[in-house]
């Protein structure tokens, strides 16, 4: 696994043939119903197509269109397929910039080839997206909308045509951008006041989302359609996402597509400390949000900030049991999910079995954990403070 043999091209971002759209689309407007559609991508696309006779060819930027893949195509029948999800941000300072991308490409060569398909240098990937957005910037990220983002969805799928069951012949590496609504605006539909977190539903025994051995840990399609039905169901209760358990002891791993953290009181030594699923088992993903957020409270909050105590970061296998007991005893100070789609964003509620646990501070609010370590990461995003997890990318004069 992983070895990629010398005879075949390596994905090469520096050599790209680039065929420019004459027919614009609309960039739609912030909150309308194409933006909430999820489904309005930006002018253009990247693809590039590997086979197992001469590797990677030479990327192509084109207007975004429809692919084109055989009916026997191997994606539409063993879920040959992985992606990404990253989000280019327009900065305060006039400047796009991606967060961390050399993750996200490390991240997809990864689940490429845990689903039996190609893997690639991790730096061409944040290349390959950095000419789309140079030439799709401009339009749809305009200067004069600092503080705007877009999501960008690499993927990989096993486009060729071959019906037997065997590891794919070829692939195609997509790359589309698609404006995304601000999901940090917890003001829910038909509600006035902003809510103060997510309700999660926690999992039942008979629907598991990863298991030792799996593919948790791997950003792949076939992770979700067996997924979303459970979720379908949480969300007609008034539920925002699943928060997936584990095992006999009911392990908490993570929560929809986000990682999930709690912070609280540890019962014995009475310190605080941010406690999230370990990543040594394979079961949840790693994600790049929980990374950064491990690394700076690690890094900032290791003393005092404003009237913020101290926490220590624990990676640790816990169970639901756990965060009852600690809820019950009034132990939780916080808790919140991370991810690129969801950002930072609050938990209010766990409801596991019958009963409803609360996951805020005992005054019934989050302590301002979440807040402060989502401001850190927006400075970053938006280039209000230099830091090397901001990637630049030039804007394309026109
Ligand atoms: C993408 C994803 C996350 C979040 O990862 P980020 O890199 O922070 O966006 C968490 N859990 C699952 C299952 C995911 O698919």
């Amino acid at each position: 696994m992983g070895s990629i043999s010398p005879q075949l091209a390596e994905l090469d971002a520096s050599n790209f043939k680039v065929t420019r759209t004459t027919n614009f689309r609309d960039v739609p407007l912030p909150g309308s119903p194409e933006e909430l559609s999820h489904s309005h991508c930006t002018d253009h696309m990247v693809t590039v197509r590997w086979t197992d006779v001469n590797g990677w060819e030479t990327p192509e930027i084109k207007p975004y269109q429809n692919l084109s893949i055989a009916p026997t195509a191997s994606c539409l029948h063993y879920a040959t397929q992985c992606f990404e999800g990253m989000k280019v941000y327009r900065g305060y300072d006039g400047k796009l910039r991606l967060f961390r991308p050399d993750c996200n490409g490390e991240r997809l060569s990864n689940s490429s080839q845990r689903s039996s398909m190609p893997g690639f240098k991790p730096d061409e990937l944040k290349k390959l997206v950095g000419k789309l957005l140079q030439i799709d910037g401009p339009r749809w990220l305009p200067k004069n909308r600092p503080g705007s983002f877009l999501y960008i969805r690499p993927s990989i799928i096993g486009s060729g045509p071959h019906l037997g069951v065997q590891v794919p012949k070829e692939a195609t590496l997509f790359i589309i951008a698609v404006p995304w609504p601000d999901f940090t605006n917890t003001t829910k539909e038909g509600e006035t006041t902003p809510s103060k977190g997510l309700k999660l539903f926690a999992s039942t025994p008979d629907t598991i989302r990863a298991w030792p051995g799996g593919f948790g840990y791997a950003k792949l399609g076939a992770n979700y359609g067996p997924s979303l039905q459970a979720h379908g169901k949480a969300k007609a209760q008034g539920f925002d996402q699943i928060l997936w358990l584990f095992g006999e002891d009911r392990q908490v791993t993570e929560a929809g597509a986000s990682n999930f953290f709690i912070v609280w009181k540890n019962a014995q030594t009475g310190k605080l400390e941010l406690v999230t699923a370990p990543l040594g088992n394979q079961l949840i993903l790693p994600g790049v949000t929980r990374r950064s957020v491990l690394e700076l409270v690690s890094s900032r909050l290791s003393k005092p900030v404003g009237s913020l105590e101290p926490v220590e970061v624990v990676e640790r296998t816990f169970t639901i049991d756990e965060v009852e007991a600690a809820s019950k005893e009034g132990r939780i100070v916080e808790s919140f999910v991370s991810g690129t789609a969801y950002f930072i964003t609050p938990v209010a509620m766990i409801r596991e079995n019958d009963t409803d646990i609360s996951t805020l501070g005992p005054d019934g609010e989050p302590a301002g954990y979440a807040a402060l370590i989502k401001s850190w990461l927006g400075q970053i995003m938006y280039g209000k403070e230099a830091h090397e997890w901001g990637y630049v990318i030039e804007d394309e004069e026109n």
